[in-house]
C-alpha cells in the first residue's frame, strides 16, 4: 500500500483508523440475529438481483439456506440505467422477502434508492443495502443514520476509496456506526467484465478502515463462470463475506441473468470455497472486536 495513506483518512474518525491505530486489529463486528458480520464466520448474502415472485424468492431462499448462505438477498426497488427496464415489485417485493425470512429464518438484505423509504424498507429489511449508483446520495446517507438497521454500502463505480470512506463516515456522523462497504468492482478501460474488481481494496479498507468489507463478485464479473474464481479471491484477501446474485432459471431473470448463478452453481461454488474458508479462518478468530449495534 501507498505509506502515503498511512493516517491519510484519519479525519473520517468514525470509520477508520487514526495513524495511531493503523497497526492495531481491533474490527467493527456487527450482531445480526444469531450471528455476525465482521466477527469469526465467513458471511454470505445470496438471491435473486430482483424479487420477480413469491414462487422465485422462495425457491432461491431455500436453496441459497441449504448451501450456507446466512442472508436472502433480493431488489424489491431497482434503480435500472434503462427507464425501460424493471423496476422491482415495490412493497410487494418487500412483503415476499418477509415470508422468505419467515419461512426459511434467513435474514434479508434489500436495496433503498430514496431517504423517503427509509422507514418502510427498515420494517421489512435486516440490512439497509445503499447501491453503487447512491454511493453519493448524501440525503440518503444521512437519513440511513437513523434508521437502527445495518448499511450495506456498495462502492460506486467510479469512487475512489477515500470517497468510499467518506460516505461511510456521513451515515456514522449522522448516527449509526453499523456499516458494512462492499466492494463491487469499477468502472475502467476493460471491457471482458462488467466492472474491474479491485481486489485491492479489500485488504486496503481492511488496514485503513474497522468496517466489515464484503465483495461482490456477480456485479464485478457480469458472467457467471468467473464469479467462483473472483469469490475465492475475496476469501484469500480476508473479506468478511460475499454477496451473490442467484437464480433459479438465470436464463430467464428479469434482470442480471448473465451473473447470476443457478441452484447447483451455488451450490458447488459454496463447497469448493470450504478449504480456503478453513485457512482464512485461523486468522479471524484471533481478532479482536468492538461490537456495535444489536439485533433487535
Ligand atoms: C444489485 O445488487 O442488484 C445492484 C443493483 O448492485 P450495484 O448497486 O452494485 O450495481
Ligand atoms: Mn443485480
Amino acid at each position: 500500500m501507498n505509506s502515503k495513506w498511512n493516517g491519510q483518512f484519519s479525519c473520517f474518525d468514525l470509520v477508520a483508523r487514526t495513524a495511531d491505530e493503523i497497526g492495531e486489529r481491533s474490527r467493527t463486528v456487527i450482531p445480526l440475529r444469531e450471528f455476525e458480520i465482521g466477527g469469526s464466520e465467513f458471511v454470505v448474502m445470496a438471491g435473486p438481483c430482483a424479487v420477480e415472485s413469491e414462487c422465485q424468492l422462495l425457491r432461491t431462499a431455500e436453496a441459497v439456506a441449504a448451501a450456507g448462505a446466512r442472508i436472502l438477498r433480493g431488489g424489491a426497488y431497482k434503480p435500472r440505467s434503462s427507464p425501460y427496464s424493471f423496476q422491482g415489485l415495490g412493497v410487494e417485493g418487500l412483503k415476499i422477502l418477509r415470508k422468505a425470512r419467515e419461512e426459511t429464518g434467513l435474514a434479508i438484505v434489500t436495496e433503498i434508492i430514496s431517504e423517503e423509504d427509509v422507514e418502510l424498507i427498515a420494517e421489512y429489511a435486516d440490512i439497509m443495502q445503499v447501491g453503487t449508483r447512491s454511493m453519493e446520495n448524501y440525503a440518503l446517507l444521512e437519513a440511513l443514520g437513523s434508521c437502527e438497521r445495518p448499511v450495506l454500502l456498495k462502492r460506486g463505480m467510479t469512487a475512489t476509496l477515500e470517497e468510499f470512506l467518506q460516505s461511510a463516515q456521513i451515515i456514522a456522523l449522522a448516527g449509526n456506526p453499523q456499516i458494512i462497504l462492499c466492494e463491487r468492482g469499477i468502472r475502467t478501460f476493460e471491457t471482458a467484465t462488467r466492472n474491474t474488481l479491485d481486489i485491492a481494496a479489500i485488504p486496503v479498507l481492511k488496514t485503513v478502515s474497522r468496517l466489515p468489507v464484503i465483495v461482490d463478485p456477480s456485479h464485478a464479473a457480469g458472467v457467471r463462470s468467473i464469479i467462483p474464481a473472483l469469490a475465492r479471491a475475496a476469501v484469500a484477501v480476508g473479506a468478511d463475506g460475499l454477496l451473490v446474485e442467484v437464480h433459479p432459471c438465470p436464463e430467464e431473470a428479469m434482470s442480471d441473468g448473465n451473473q447470476s448463478l443457478n441452484f447447483r452453481e451455488f451450490h458447488d461454488m459454496m463447497d469448493d470455497l470450504q478449504p480456503y474458508l478453513a485457512i482464512q479462518q485461523e486468522t479471524r478468530e484471533l481478532r479482536p472486536r468492538l461490537v456495535v449495534g444489536g439485533a433487535d
